[in-house]
């Protein structure tokens, strides 16, 4: 079985009164791509945030390459590998493609390392290549997804957290960003995915998490889920 590098046990995460997040466990393995799938509300980005250092536990741990990761914020967790594509993507819309790729380098500081890699971006989204001085808050919404990836990966990520990519995308887009997805995995970077996406996220994965109000209902296989008639009637519309 490959190394964990990711084990979530028991995350409690509220806010203020209200515990959005209530004892959950999950692990991901390395060159894993897992999915999260679960209805809106269900505290999916909420534990992708504890995960990544951008909110606190309540309770539980979590642990990343065998150590508790606790209390640790995402500055340091982006240097160490652990790195999130929020929801919305958050580009920086003033700036330049190549700008925003740099400033996915904000931990390294190996120049001419920092200068191949950008060029490996454009290699893997070409379309950013085509726009590479153009303002990134002009481009596309399916654009500035690619982007948005393209920053992440310029940090060298272990573990790469999507939380829902396809989000607010035409159809053909959509199709475009799972393939880019499947692109990265196949480069070698282990993924958590969320997705409002069901079908998709749990036909691409090794693994799927299935959460519903603040816990997870199901785990197992992607495939095994995708077919799984709980599934099949609460988020594929059967
Ligand atoms: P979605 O797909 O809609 O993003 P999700 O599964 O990612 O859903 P979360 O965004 O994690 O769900 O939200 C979980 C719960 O926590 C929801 O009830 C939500 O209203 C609540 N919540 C999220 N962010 C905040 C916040 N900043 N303050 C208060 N409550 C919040």
């Amino acid at each position: 079985m490959a190394e964990i590098l990711l084990k979530v046990s028991g995350l409690r995460v509220a806010y203020g009164g209200i515990q959005a997040v209530k004892g959950v466990d999950m692990e991901v393995h390395e060159g894993e791509l897992v999915s999260l799938i679960g209805s809106n509300g269900a505290g999916k980005t909420t534990t992708m945030k504890a995960i990544t250092g951008l909110l606190p536990m309540n309770d539980g741990d979590i642990e990343y390459l065998g150590r508790s990761i606790k209390g640790k914020g995402a500055w340091d967790l982006v240097r160490e590998g652990l790195v999130m594509v929020p929801e919305g993507r958050g580009v920086f819309a003033r700036m330049t493609i190549t700008e925003n790729l740099q400033m996915g380098a904000y931990t390294r500081d190996d120049q001419a390392g920092i200068k191949d890699d950008i060029e490996r971006m454009f290699n893997i989204f070409p379309r950013l290549r085509e726009r590479k001085d153009q303002l990134a808050g002009t481009m596309s919404g399916g654009e500035q997804q690619m982007l948005a990836m393209g920053r992440a990966l310029m940090s060298r990520p272990k573990v790469l957290l999507l939380d829902e990519p396809s989000m607010g995308l035409s159809p053909i887009m959509v199709d475009k960003i799972f393939e880019v997805v499947g692109d990265v995995y196949k480069l070698g970077v282990t993924i958590l995915l969320v997705e409002q996406n069901a079908s998709r996220a749990l036909q691409m994965a090794n693994r799927g998490y299935v959460m519903e109000s603040g816990i997870i209902t199901m785990t197992g296989p992607g495939e095994t889920l995708l077919h799984d008639p709980r599934v099949r009637a609460a988020y594929l519309g059967e």
